[in-house]
């Protein structure tokens, strides 16, 4: 189990601060350390207790240099993080003593961790199962408290818990299944029958109770996705900026996929709420005006929910229809915007195009800011809707883990129209297994490969 190699990396963000912490993993940590470390105590790291803190110095040792006055924590496997030993150094941040102390310890034969390699190691050794390696990540990532409050409910094994018991039912009722396979001469009774028959049914509602949840809470992990659309100069970047400076809690503007795509996360409540292509909004003016409106007509597509504005001050336009048009399928708020000028759009030609899809039509100014907060709350009432009430106990909030229910789902689908269909019982237990192997991909029970590194390589190194 603890045969690996070292691994070390930076587990801190790398920039100036107080303290950074260079991290190790495996069985020659100490080791490693032990050679670039001087404690004026002499005091040695392997003696040292487990989650003490050890002062002392790194030195480079080939020329005596000390780099830096650092605090050092042993913790001894199985009791760590990985479950196996770990050795953080303690210095202090910058980038050159980060870096500068890294070097050391690969120069002293640990090998660079890939990117969730320690949480990866913490997997394999047992410490967690997939679905709280998963919540590592979604905990360092949450936007909002509300999304950290979910992942930290999954980090701490709810989600396992409720799997593992689905899968100990599924259990038996294979092996009662197989019992029949294995005694082919004995018929099942009638009571066997229905009680099997009972039992895929009640674990079928159990995940389509599971997989509900993961429509209604997956904008708390991922943010709502949200397109602001209308043609060019009704205030779409006006809105956008009020929206944004008004509310201190953005989070980020991180560039997307491609490089004129960028969101911004605007945080409504605990909701996260993710504004698509804002370079689009941004851009009309300088770029070619129709492109603008093209690249809005294609953010609807992807969007959770459109806030479509229009120019209360001017009369409608074809565009504007175009636009209506556009989002008939799709949840959206209109915005009158532009209510601090006098109205000259008639409201009663949008009334007449608008879809059962509309929740609200809104007057507001995107310069003086009236109707603001209102909009951000119907945006919130409108998707949170029942949301405060459903959200006690166990959220799906990973597209993974819903796959796997879903496959889970259906492999019991089949299994229960097999069986009333009076099939081979071989081929009702091939399915009940198979859905007992998707449910332990979610916590990690069945995995391959090819799993693990599409779960670990999101990860930052030093994680
Ligand atoms: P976009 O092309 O849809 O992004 O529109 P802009 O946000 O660039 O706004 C176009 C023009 O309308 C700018 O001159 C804004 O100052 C002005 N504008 C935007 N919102 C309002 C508003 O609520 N009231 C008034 N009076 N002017 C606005």
């Amino acid at each position: 189990m603890f045969t690996q190699d070292t691994i070390a990396a930076i587990s801190t963000p790398l920039g100036e601060g107080g303290i950074g912490i260079v991290r190790l993993s495996g069985k020659d940590s100490i080791e490693v350390v032990e050679r670039i470390f001087t404690s004026p105590k002499k005091r040695v790291l392997r003696d040292a207790g487990s989650y003490r803190l050890v002062f002392g110095y790194i030195h480079d040792p080939s020329t005596g240099e000390k780099i830096d006055e650092v605090l050092i924590t042993v913790m001894r496997s199985p009791h760590s993080y990985t479950r196996e030993d770990i050795v953080e150094i303690n210095c202090h941040s910058g980038m050159v003593t980060l870096r500068g102390i890294l070097e050391l310890v690969l120069k002293e034969g640990t090998r660079l961790a890939d990117p969730g390699e320690f949480t990866k190691r913490a997997f394999i050794n047992g410490r967690v199962d997939l679905s709280q390696a998963e919540a590592v990540l979604d905990l360092i990532r949450s936007k909002t408290d509300e999304s950290r409050r979910i992942a930290m409910e999954q980090l701490q094994g709810g989600l396992s818990e409720r799997i593992i018991t689905l899968r100990d039912k599924l259990k038996d009722l294979c092996a009662l299944v197989e019992a029949y396979i294995d005694f082919p001469e004995e018929e099942i009774e009638i009571d066997s029958r229905d009680e099997i028959a009972t039992s895929i049914e009640e674990i079928m509602k159990e995940l389509q109770k599971l997989l509900k949840t993961y429509d209604e809470s997956k904008f708390f992990r991922e943010g709502l996705s949200t397109a602001i659309v209308g043609r060019p100069n009704v205030g779409k970047s006006s809105l956008l900026n009020a929206l944004l400076q008004r509310d201190r809690a953005i989070v980020t503007a991180l560039p997307g996929t491609t490089r004129d795509v960028i969101e911004e996360f605007l945080n409504i409540n605990g909701l996260p709420l993710r504004i698509m292509d804002t370079a689009g909004i941004r851009d009309v003016q300088n770029a070619v005006e129709k492109e603008g409106v093209k690249r809005s007509l294609q953010s609807i597509e992807n969007a959770d929910i459109v806030v479509a504005v229009f120019d209360r001050s001017e009369p409608l336009q074809n565009e504007d229809f175009e636009i209506l048009e556009k989002i008939k399928n799709k949840k959206s708020i209109i915005i009158m915007n532009k209510c601090d000028l006098p109205a000259a759009s008639d409201k009663s030609a949008i009334a007449s195009n608008l879809s059962p899809c509309t929740l609200h039509i809104l007057d507001i100014s995107a310069l003086t800011g009236a109707g603001l907060e209102e909009l951000k709350n119907r945006i919130f009432t409108s998707s949170l809707k029942d949301w405060r009430e459903e959200k006690e106990g166990v959220l799906v909030t990973n597209l993974r883990h819903k796959i796997a229910i879903e496959n889970a789902e259906a492999s019991l689908g089949r299994a229960l129209s097999g069986f009333g269909e009076n099939k081979p019982l071989e081929i009702i237990a091939l399915e009940l297994r198979d859905s007992l192997d998707r449910l332990g991909e979610i916590v990690g029970a069945v995995t391959t490969e090819d799993i693990l590194d599409s779960i670990f390589k999101n990860f930052c190194i030093g994680k």
